[in-house]
C-alpha cells in the first residue's frame, strides 16, 4: 500500500513539475522566427504563424491529389488521399532537419498541432478508423534513437481523439538511400519492405498514414498496398511537407 501511495505521489509530482516547466517555457521562450514572445505555441508567435507557407486546403478540398500537377507527379500510387501542411520550404525544411538530425522534439508537437488544426478544417475526421506512422528499420531507429514520424503521429492522433497504433507496422527490409533513384527503382527496393505485427481488425476501413515528408510517394504507396491486402479500403497519407515536382 505504501508503495502504491508513494508511486501515486511521485506521478502527481512529475505532472506538476512538467506543467510548471511548460508554463516557464511559454513565459520565457521566443518565437523561432522573429524572437517575439510566442502565444499559442512555445515555438512561434501569432504573426509568424499566420505567415507560414501552408497549402490552401480549401482550394484542394483537403486533398493534394486534387491538384493536377501533384497528381501527375505521383503515378502508380496506392493511397487515396494526400494531406500535407506545406511545400518543402523554410521554415519547415529547417524544422524537419532539426527534428530528424538534432532531436529537437518540440518541433514535432508544433507540426502535430498545425496538422490537426488544418485537418479539422477539412472535415475528414469522422471517417478515420486508425492512424499509423511510417516505421524506420530497427537499425536506423537504433542509430537515431527515435522515429520522427511517430513523434508527429502520436500528438496528432491525440488532438483529433483518433486511435493510434505506433508499433503496428514494421520495416523489415533495410534500404539504401533513395536519393537519385527513379520511381521504378524505389518501388523495386521497397517491395515487401513492410509488414504488420498483427492483422488489423475488420472494422478498420480507413487508415491515416503519417510521415514527415512525401517525395515520390513510394514508401507510403508500398504501405498502402500492404494495408489494402488486409482489408483496408482507403488510405490517406498525412505529411508535414511535400517536395513539389520540379
Ligand atoms: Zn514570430
Amino acid at each position: 500500500m505504501e508503495w502504491l501511495a508513494l508511486s501515486k505521489l511521485k506521478n502527481n509530482c512529475q505532472s506538476q513539475v512538467q506543467a510548471y516547466y511548460q508554463r516557464l517555457r511559454l513565459t520565457f521562450s521566443q518565437c523561432d522566427l522573429c524572437g517575439n514572445a510566442p502565444q499559442q505555441h512555445p515555438l512561434i508567435c501569432s504573426a509568424c504563424l499566420a505567415d507560414l507557407p501552408l497549402f490552401k486546403q480549401i482550394i484542394i478540398q483537403g486533398d493534394l491529389l486534387n491538384w493536377p500537377a501533384v497528381n501527375r507527379s505521383l503515378p502508380n500510387i496506392h493511397f487515396d488521399h494526400l494531406f500535407c501542411l506545406s511545400p518543402y520550404l523554410a521554415p519547415f525544411n529547417h524544422w524537419l532537419s532539426q527534428l530528424k538530425y538534432q532531436g529537437r522534439f518540440e518541433v514535432a508537437s508544433l507540426f502535430a498541432a498545425l496538422l490537426a488544426k488544418k485537418w479539422q478544417q477539412t472535415q475528414l475526421t469522422s471517417s478515420v478508423d486508425l492512424i499509423l506512422s511510417v516505421p524506420l528499420h530497427i537499425s536506423k531507429w537504433q542509430l537515431r534513437g527515435y522515429n520522427q514520424a511517430h513523434l508527429i503521429a502520436k500528438p496528432f492522433s491525440q488532438q483529433l481523439q483518433l486511435p493510434y497504433q505506433g508499433s503496428a507496422l514494421t520495416r523489415v527490409k533495410k534500404n539504401t538511400s533513395q536519393v537519385g533513384q527513379t520511381g521504378k527503382q524505389r518501388r523495386n527496393n521497397l517491395a515487401n519492405a513492410f509488414t504488420l505485427r498483427q492483422p488489423l481488425t475488420n472494422e478498420v476501413k480507413h487508415v491515416v498514414l503519417v510521415d514527415d515528408v512525401l517525395t515520390t510517394g513510394s514508401t507510403a504507396s508500398e504501405i498502402s498496398k500492404l494495408l489494402k491486402c488486409t482489408g483496408v479500403e482507403k488510405v490517406t497519407v498525412v505529411t508535414v511537407c511535400l517536395t513539389l515536382p520540379k
